[in-house]
């Protein structure tokens, strides 16, 4: 090929580049982009570039999980990508990528695992002693080697108060007084560990187990529907326990006229008695995730009296860790395993 038919090499940034076809402003705004990413190629190191390109679209910080993708490309944090699914789920309406507005589910949606990869190996701060690692390693450094992360005594079981940075434990261990002291000594050092409060759950669920009647059911949450009296509310089909009918509802923050308003999400819950009885029924009941469910829950009891005055008992806060707990439920089907404990002699269990 003569050199004179090689086609002239294509403009390396869009500064060169005035294209005709392109108006003014176009051209400024090109141009003005292009100074932009030179400054940019400057001044600012390369993780701190990769955090703009990596970071997600609706939070703007870099996922510490999982990675979601929509189908054009954009990058959301599976908190992010949680909310916006529950969000949309309680608003009745289709969730939207933020930057496209083109839909997003979970099938709709893909992990981006090189992404997630790329990310965890960008370099983080420890948070004790200020030294950069790879954010996949930083949480072994931060809780196994770290020299500067907190730390207890080896004694402290046997009641040895010290604690401080970890460079300072083998000096204090050196010359710690507890492994010296006798039984007595020990004894007295350490009346919280076995104290009832601590065992106190165990023997309650003990008496729990203890009861006449026991029943549970694996149920899932219908809805969200709307009321006059709730804004939003979720329930469950009427299901049957010691041979009457009962229901579970639920509502979001607290029945709150708009919850999408805010970050905070809750889900508290309430029992209901389907049908007319001739007596009180002093019932004790819990929700825990069941073997099909997702919930991550603190151990609770509820306890109500049923009768034909008073059908519905109060509405339970579900003891989840925090709101992203609640918006990873409210992103898909809620299900739960709700164990009910009748004694039929009334018999009060001491709290
Ligand atoms: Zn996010
Ligand atoms: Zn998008
Ligand atoms: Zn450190
Ligand atoms: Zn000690």
């Amino acid at each position: 090929m003569m050199a004179e038919d090689v086609p002239p090499p294509p403009p390396t940034t869009s500064e060169e580049r005035n294209d005709p076809e392109n108006t003014a402003e176009e051209n400024d705004q090109l141009q003005s982009r292009a100074k932009k990413l030179k400054l940019n190629a400057k001044e600012e190191p390369l993780e701190e570039r990769l955090h703009e390109i990596l970071c997600c679209a609706v939070c703007l910080d870099l996922p510490k999980s999982a990675v979601y993708q929509c189908r054009n490309g954009h990058l959301m944090c599976s908190e992010c990508f949680n909310h916006l699914l529950a969000d949309a789920h309680l608003k009745m309406v289709s969730s939207v990528c933020p930057s496209c507005r083109t839909l997003i589910s979970k099938d709709l949606c893909v992990r981006n695992l090189v992404v997630e990869k790329a990310i965890s190996e960008l370099p983080a701060t420890c948070s004790n002693c200020s030294m950069k690692f790879a954010r996949c390693l930083r949480e072994v450094h931060e809780k196994q080697l770290c020299q500067e992360r907190h730390t207890w005594c080896t004694f402290y079981r046997i009641g040895c108060p010290w604690n401080g940075p970890f460079k300072k434990k083998a000096e204090h261990e050196k010359r710690c007084a507890q492994p010296k002291k006798d039984g007595t000594e020990i004894k007295q050092a350490i009346p919280n560990m076995f104290s009832p409060v601590k065992c106190g759950g165990r023997n309650h669920l003990c008496d729990y187990l203890s009861f006449e009647k026991i029943a549970y059911n694996d149920l899932q949450f219908l809805g969200p529907y709307r009321t006059d009296e709730y804004y939003v509310r979720f329930e469950t089909f009427r299901f049957c326990a010691f041979g009457m009918e009962w229901e579970v509802r639920a509502h979001v923050n607290n029945n709150e006229t708009d919850p999408t308003l805010s970050c905070e999400r809750t889900l508290s819950y309430a029992l209901l008695l389907k049908e007319s009885v001739d007596r009180t029924i002093y019932m004790h009941y819990t929700v825990v995730k069941g073997p099909l469910g997702e919930m991550k829950l603190q151990p609770h009891i509820e306890e109500f009296k049923f009768s034909d005055e008073t059908p519905e008992s109060h509405y339970a806060l579900l003891p989840l860790k925090d709101s992203s707990e609640c918006y990873k439920l409210l992103s898909g089907t809620i299900r739960f395993r709700l164990i009910m404990f009748w004694d039929d002699s009334a018999f009060v269990i001491n709290t």
